[in-house]
């Protein structure tokens, strides 16, 4: 665990008052000093954070109301919290105040199949709610590879994606409407509840990857589409990583439209022998490539595929017939970020994308700061988007200097590239410092004028998105 930098929190007398009222209103649905575990201090960024002066259990929005017209009277801040799988420290509380933790109120209230929407409590697993819309014939697409940890709201918070966001898109393409509660308490409906509309400015759009900053999320109603017919999935191995992106650029050009297009480099290729996925002992790279749709639908996209790779000097294209075999190659993908960090004490894993035609020297530069820091670095992911996960991994905490300027060469790169700092983890806390290489001045000014309206006075998970000072470090230095 790392410590997040401490902010400056309420005075004593805002946290005593604060804490009488929160007592006094919500009862035993409100956890104080010893009750608080210390989960609540840090999320999968592994940061560790204040300790919370409150953890309010919410069970209903009227909860959430009440915890934020506290908030707003006492000037406490506020860090809305899922299921804690974030990995930039987006729940991680940078100072005393409450963390308002909604993964209780998990309840599916509405599964409407004429419409095809559902509508969900923001706790509502994100596994639960895909295996509830599919046993009703339906489908939601964004499958993060945390489906089992995380929950509607935190995927909202983030706008998370997974594999599936190659032919599908994210989380902000499935939100139709959001119970929104703002800093103050008041609460109402953005959104909507059918296929189309375009009234007054998209706040939904706005709300979705808000981190938290600036409202808490109750009910969300999510689009659904029909469920798939089939699905086959197909691991192409390639006896280099040049050979496996280039076939991700053939496949793209020839708009094969696949539902994922993984690409794993040597690296994570060993780990996924480990895990029993037989693979060609000369592959230097894996791509996991997967069709759905009717019978025939599947067997045409993976004749064109087979054919692709074949092209592009595949050694080997296996076709996982089975749902064993299909089972075993998802497993060991899905584990990939769990069993790369069991190769070193320390892990740090950025989420850039690029323009799919700069793949190739996001990975070589990958490799490069690798070896000029003599750090273990890989990469794997999401290629089909542009999108790779970057491990840094390393054990001296001497080394931490050195890792954070291998990171801020990675960023510097991706964006000369034309890429994006992140594709699916967001900013949090732990890439706050490095926005302004994105966003120019004029932009982050805007971000934090519209921050103000939803939240003039900063309760709203401060800290995060934005760097606390202007240039200044807020936390990713300490990696
Ligand atoms: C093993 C593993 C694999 C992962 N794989 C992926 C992946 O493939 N794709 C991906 O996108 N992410 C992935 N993640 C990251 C993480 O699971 C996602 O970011 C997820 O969306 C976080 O959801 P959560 O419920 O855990 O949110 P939390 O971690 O609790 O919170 C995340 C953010 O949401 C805000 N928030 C939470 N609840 C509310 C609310 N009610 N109202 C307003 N804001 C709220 C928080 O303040 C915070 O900023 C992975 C994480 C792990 C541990």
């Amino acid at each position: 665990m790392f410590r997040a930098p401490e902010l400056p929190g309420p005075s004593q007398g805002q946290l005593d008052s604060g804490k009488a009222e929160l007592l006094r209103s919500l009862g035993s649905r409100v956890l104080f000093d010893d009750e608080i575990s210390e989960d609540y201090r840090s999320d999968d960024s592994r940061i560790l954070g204040e300790k919370p002066l409150a953890v309010v259990l919410a069970e209903s929005s009227s909860d959430i109301e009440t915890a934020l017209t506290i908030a707003k009277a006492h000037k406490i801040p506020v860090v809305p919290r899922a299921g804690g799988s974030g990995r930039t420290g987006g729940a991680v509380p940078l100072c005393r105040g409450i963390v308002l933790a909604t993964a209780g109120m998990s309840e599916l209230h509405e599964l409407d199949g004429r419409e095809g929407f559902v509508r969900v409590g923001p706790g509502a697993r994100l596994s639960e709610v895909q295996a509830a819309v599919e046993r009703e014939g339906w489908f939601y697409p964004p499958d993060p590879n945390s489906a089992e940890l995380c929950c509607i709201a935190g995927n909202v918070a983030e706008n998370a994606a997974g594999p599936r966001a190659f032919k599908y898109g994210a989380t902000r393409d499935y939100v139709l409407g959001i119970e929104t509660i703002l800093p103050g308490g008041q609460k109402f409906f953005a959104g909507r509840k059918t296929r189309k509309g375009v009234t007054g400015y998209d706040v939904v759009s706005l709300l979705v990857g808000s981190e938290g900053t600036l409202a808490a999320f109750g009910d969300v109603t999510l689009k659904l589409i029909p469920k798939p017919e089939e699905v086959l999935t197909l691991a192409a191995t390639f006896p280099s990583l040049s050979h496996a992106l280039g076939a991700v650029g053939a496949l793209v050009q020839a708009q094969v439209p696949a539902r994922c297009l993984e690409f794993l480099d040597e690296k994570t290729l060993a780990v996924m022998r480990q895990s029993g996925v037989p693979l060609a002992p000369s592959a230097e790279a894996l791509l996991i490539i997967e069709v759905d749709g009717s019978e025939a639908e599947c067997e045409h996209q993976a004749e064109r595929i087979l054919g692709i790779c074949e092209q592009c000097r595949a050694i080997e294209v296996q076709v996982a017939l089975l749902a064993t075999a299909r089972a075993q190659l998802w497993d060991a993908r899905k584990q990939m970020s769990r069993a790369v960090r069991a190769r070193a004490r320390h892990k740090i894993s950025e989420d850039v994308v690029v323009p799919r035609r700069e793949l190739l020297r996001l990975v070589d530069c990958v490799r490069e700061l690798g070896d000029k820091y003599s750090i273990d670095a890989l990469s794997y992911g999401h290629a089909g988007d542009g999108n790779l996960h970057v491990n840094f991994l390393w054990n001296d905490p001497e080394e931490e200097t050195k890792v954070a300027a291998a990171v801020r060469e990675l960023f510097v790169t991706t964006l000369s590239l034309g890429g994006t700092l992140s594709g699916e983890h967001g900013i949090g806390l732990l890439k706050a410092e490095f926005l302004p290489l994105e966003h120019p001045r004029p932009l982050l000014d805007l971000e934090q004028r519209i921050k103000a309206t939803f939240d003039p006075l900063g309760i709203m998970n401060p800290g995060k998105i934005f760097p606390s000072e202007p240039g200044g470090r807020t936390g990713h230095g300490a990696c």
